[in-house]
């Protein structure tokens, strides 16, 4: 196993820690103060563009790779293993700036991997060199549950050459000001992983409606968006991938499983991030406070430490099997199922070496650790994770 990166993804490395000190970690905190996310017209945003956020990995046929303005963004890299260490910096600084920076976001995997070369060329190529801020996003969690993904309850019917959707998303990261949603829906319950369908649904579609932010008690700095779709009419033209594909494949569902594949080590690699900062912080806070000739706190330092290092290597492991183009899903779930009980133990330690000076609730420890429980949640809950694991362990289907 060879986890170098390229030297491409080294200059992002420093460009994001370099941008995390300056800007992101103070507007995470801005955000975290103010318990909402950022407006669209908040000036960070452009900063943030002028930096090369917000860009897609889509090159145009044709692109001049050398090119300054065709670019992937600072925090997109050129391998699985490059994007665990650009995740775990990113969120070393503030993992719900990272979510809230413009882009495709987590709508773009599926596009990726599932869209047509004309799909890919619509939706991704405002995001090849953007004038100002735009967002994609992804919504497939519904009220009745997130984790059973297979039993989505959204309905497509075709009626000519639209698709009419009716259903309910909710908890979707940047929805309510995004360009457009990548929405997973059913034609069928009856047929299970193959009804399974994804819409790119642009916004101002009529239908598309009722956006409410959701109150999270961490990473606020980003919009978490339930909406509802009611008799919405989507051109028969935005179904990811076309008829075709899914008549090849189970339905969109094997779309939706490689896009939480890709991204599950990444998760894990931002847990770690902020269980780094949670123990930089224990540290800090030990020396200034003559802590640190505490023989058992040390010892804590250090075990927790270790823990976090073991998971990110664990997920490095994961995302080096991608690279190689490698089935990773036990990797991929293992190191998501390992990483964000790790942080949250460090979180915790910090907490209670901090004590007062925590619980008052204005010191950044305190952030974090109302930040790192959702990395336990999202793309797969550690349950859903070790559901996953210890049915691959006695040979059932996933
Ligand atoms: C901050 C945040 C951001 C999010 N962003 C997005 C987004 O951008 N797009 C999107 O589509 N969704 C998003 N989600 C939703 C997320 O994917 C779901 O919350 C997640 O899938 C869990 O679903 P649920 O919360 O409905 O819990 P449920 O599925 O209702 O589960 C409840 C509990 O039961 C456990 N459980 C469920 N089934 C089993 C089982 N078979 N065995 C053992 N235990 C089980 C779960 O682990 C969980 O603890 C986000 C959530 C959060 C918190």
């Amino acid at each position: 196993m060879d986890f170098s990166i390229a030297p491409e993804d080294q200059q992002r490395l420093q460009t994001l820690h370099r941008l995390g000190r300056e800007e992101m970690r103070p507007a995470g905190w801005r955000a975290d103060r103010a318990g909402a996310p950022l407006p669209v017209d908040d000036p960070f945003f452009v900063r943030m563009l002028a930096e090369g956020f917000g860009r897609t990995r889509w090159r145009p046929p044709g692109a001049d790779a050398s090119s300054e303005e065709t670019q992937a963004a600072p925090n997109k890299a050129s391998s699985a293993v490059a994007q665990v260490l650009l995740a775990e910096e990113g969120a070393y600084w503030d993992r719900g700036i990272g979510v809230a920076l413009p882009g495709p976001g987590l709508g773009e995997p599926p596009i990726l991997s599932m869209g047509t070369p004309e799909q890919k060329e619509r939706f991704l190529s405002p995001f090849v060199n953007p004038a100002r801020p735009i967002w994609g996003a992804f919504a497939m969690t519904e009220p009745s549950g997130g984790s059973d993904v297979a039993n989505i309850k959204t309905r497509a019917r075709r009626e000519g050459d639209h698709w009419v959707l009716d259903g309910a998303k909710s908890f979707s990261g940047n929805s309510g000001r995004a360009e457009w949603i990548v929405v997973f829906a059913t034609i069928d319950p009856a047929l299970g992983r193959a009804g399974h369908r994804a819409f790119v649904i642009e916004r101002g579609t009529p239908g598309l409606a009722d956006f409410r932010i959701e109150k999270k008690m961490g990473l606020k700095a980003y919009e978490s968006t339930s909406f509802f779709l009611a008799d919405c009419r989507v051109p028969a033209a935005n179904m990811l991938g076309g008829e075709a594909y899914y008549t090849q494949r189970s339905g969109g569902f094997k779309g939706a499983m490689n896009t939480f594949n890709a991204g599950r080590p990444a998760i894990a690699g931002m847990a770690v991030g902020i269980g780094r900062a949670a123990l930089d912080e224990a540290a800090a806070f030990m020396q200034a406070h003559g802590l640190a000739s505490d023989l058992r706190l040390r010892d804590r330092l250090e075990r927790s430490r270790r823990k976090l290092k073991a998971a990110l290597l664990l997920a490095l492991r994961a995302a080096w099997l991608a690279d190689q183009r490698q089935p990773n899903m036990v990797e991929a779930s293992a190191s998501k199922a390992l990483a964000p009980p790790a942080a949250f133990e460090a979180a915790s330690f910090a907490m209670e070496v901090m004590g007062l000076a925590a619980g008052r609730g204005d010191h950044l420890i305190e952030k974090l650790f109302r930040d790192v429980k959702a990395l336990d949640i999202v793309e797969g809950t550690g349950q859903i994770q070790r559901v996953v694991m210890a049915r691959h362990l006695v040979g059932l289907p996933n």
